[in-house]
């Protein structure tokens, strides 16, 4: 049987594959206000311990600058939400190769699904077609310090 594998690790480069994401619901995450890079940031509100606030992502794939309005400490996990219609974006059963936190996931154009680590600093995250297929698996490199970006 011949399993055509799109599964492959990109070289993450400036400006490759900036995402254009939305929730459950279609609410678009994009924040055309906000950019990172002259990209729109993925805007999201988070929970943590009880405490809630908006994050910024980087809307380039693979890229990891961030915008944080509060101290989420390394390694901790988070709940993501649609700012807009309060979803709950974290899956309620997948879970990170990597670190085994829950994943949360958004929604792109033509219905592909993103999966990201909800755990600060992992970046474990990939992309998933409408078909099944993984299209993008984004492995972190051993020499990237997420603290850094
Ligand atoms: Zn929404
Ligand atoms: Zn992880």
């Amino acid at each position: 049987m011949c399993h055509k594998s799109t599964v492959y690790e990109i070289e993450v480069t400036e400006g490759c594959l900036p995402l254009d994401l939305s929730c459950p619901n279609g609410c678009s995450l994009m924040d055309p206000e906000l950019t990172i890079h002259d990209q729109p940031a993925i805007r999201l509100k988070f929970e943590f311990e009880g405490h809630t606030g908006e994050l910024y992502l980087d809307a380039i794939y693979g890229r990891y600058h961030s915008i944080v309005d509060t101290s989420i400490p390394p390694q901790a996990t988070v709940t993501f939400y649609c700012p807009t219609c309060n979803a709950v974006l974290n899956h309620e059963t997948a879970r990170c190769d990597s670190c085994e936190a829950p994943l949360f996931t958004m929604y792109l154009p033509d219905g592909a699904i993103h999966y990201v680590c909800t755990r600060y600093g992992c970046h474990h995250s990939y992309i998933v077609s409408i078909d099944g297929e993984i299209e993008y698996h984004f492995i972190k490199k051993e020499d990237t310090d997420p603290t850094a970006a």
